[in-house]
């Protein structure tokens, strides 16, 4: 696939690509994606309709991508009947070349994204799919909490898909804005999926970019890379969780998945590491890391031999640090983000029964779990910030009431950013005027 192109299957890193470090989850979970969502301006929920002149434009629009979709494979009466009174919804429109009025650092992507919750739930879903896991782990070599971490990271285990109508957006973004080819191509494949009878609804609803299902596959992706494990004849992430886990397994084989191996894990570096040697391009043999006085930070043993491994320091010298090896590099290709990367990676440890992380975080004011959001938006109510409902998700009005009540309490920073620090200062003002706040 081009480099310029989103690579990852789907959709929020695709607009985590175009937003820039910010990854944009209006699909995204409730939860993590909150995190995401925090970055990204919300998106209106409501579809905004095309002047007489858009959709003029519009109709021609699809009569031109009309011969490419029949090259490709759509058969004529599948294009018509799948077009047939689509409107261009324009409200996706910003969405491709909204920044971020928020940066949100990897602790509070990671606070919501690994969360107890999470953790919990996984467990439960590894329990009750453990005969479908082990089939999914015999044929494609990938371990079942990997499997499962994605696809909690990927939608929190089934619960989010997306609210806009795939077919609607994408032919929008075929016709309108600056990434049309890109878009025409997601369009055509979905177009493919419900003429060759993979997906059966054609309103079926995805990120505003297109990714959908329990994996959030864009389609492109899900045309090349998914496969029907329950034998129905049909290839079906988003009614099929046989289908969708062995998809994402089958993704992650391609990307070189090594059977049996470890991610990586968190380290101890020595003392005066040079921190240019760090970075996933940056790859040593493991042994020479080991050399140079690298170790795991709970004292085991690094796995012997010369694979080759990266040293790992998201927030620099005074954060965590990892060694990450091959299958690091697999699953940072199912989004092409550090911070997804890293969530699948630890999220994945604890459903193996894993602590969490030794280090802590470079701050003061760590960041708020699914559980935690949601009562800060709820004490943000009480105050009377018009925030919307509370859903754990922290966009812009959420942030913008939060720089509110930091403001009105002398919190430094300003920064809008949902943490330990206002929500203690909420939770006590709470207090002090009698309001209940809601208790994790
Ligand atoms: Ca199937």
């Amino acid at each position: 696939m081009a480099p310029a192109i989103p690579r990852r299957p789907r959709t929020r890193a695709d607009a985590g690509r175009m937003l820039a470090a910010a990854v944009l989850l209006a699909a995204l979970p409730g939860a993590a994606m909150s995190a995401s969502g925090a970055a990204a301006p919300t998106p209106a929920a409501t579809q905004q309709a095309p002047t007489a002149q858009q959709l003029a434009g519009f109709r021609q629009c699809l009569a031109g991508i009309r011969p490419q979709a029949l090259a490709q494979g759509v058969s004529g009466t599948g294009f018509d009947r799948f077009t047939a009174g689509l409107q261009p919804d324009m409200s996706v429109l910003p969405l491709l070349d909204s920044q971020p009025e928020f940066t949100t650092p990897l602790w509070d992507y990671l606070a919501g994204l690994v969360d107890e919750q999470r953790v919990e739930d996984g467990r439960a879903r590894l329990a009750e799919h453990r005969d479908l896991l082990a089939r999914v782990a015999a044929q494609y070599g990938v371990d079942a909490e990997t499997v499962v971490a994605v696809w909690g990271v990927e939608s929190d285990y089934g619960r989010v898909f997306g609210k806009r109508p795939l077919l609607v957006s994408l032919a929008t973004l075929a016709c309108n804005g600056r990434r049309q080819p890109f878009f025409r191509g997601e369009f055509i494949a979905t177009l493919q999926l419900l003429d060759g009878g993979d997906l059966r609804d054609p309103g079926i609803a995805g990120s505003w970019a297109g990714a959908f299902g329990h994996t959030q596959f864009m389609p492109t992706t899900y045309a090349r890379i998914a496969v029907d494990f329950d034998g129905d004849g049909r290839r079906d992430l988003v009614d099929s969780i046989p289908d969708a886990l062995a998809s994402t397994a089958n993704y992650l084989k391609r990307a070189g998945w090594q059977t049996g191996a470890p991610w990586g894990y968190e380290v101890r570096l020595p003392a005066g590491f040079d921190l240019s040697q760090a970075g996933r391009g940056k790859r040593r043999a493991l042994s020479d890391w080991v050399a140079r006085g690298v170790t795991r930070v709970d004292g085991g043993a690094l796995p012997a031999g010369d694979r080759q491994a990266a040293i790992l320091v998201p927030t620099g010298r005074d954060g965590p640090a990892f060694v990450a090896f091959r299958n690091y590099d697999a699953i940072y290709s199912y989004n092409a983000a550090e911070s997804y990367a890293l969530a699948i990676a630890l999220l994945a440890d604890r459903l193996r029964g894993g602590a969490g992380l030794v280090a802590s975080w470079p701050t003061d004011d760590p960041g708020l779990s699914r559980i935690q959001r949601r009562e800060l938006q709820t004490l943000l109510l009480a105050r009377g910030h018009d925030i919307g409902e509370v859903d754990g998700m922290i966009g812009s009005n959420t942030r913008r009431a939060i720089q509110a009540e930091q403001r009105r309490l002398g919190l430094t920073p300003d920064d809008g950013r949902a943490g330990m620090r206002i929500l203690r200062a909420l939770r006590e003002a709470g207090a002090g005027t009698g309001q209940s706040p809601l208790r994790e």
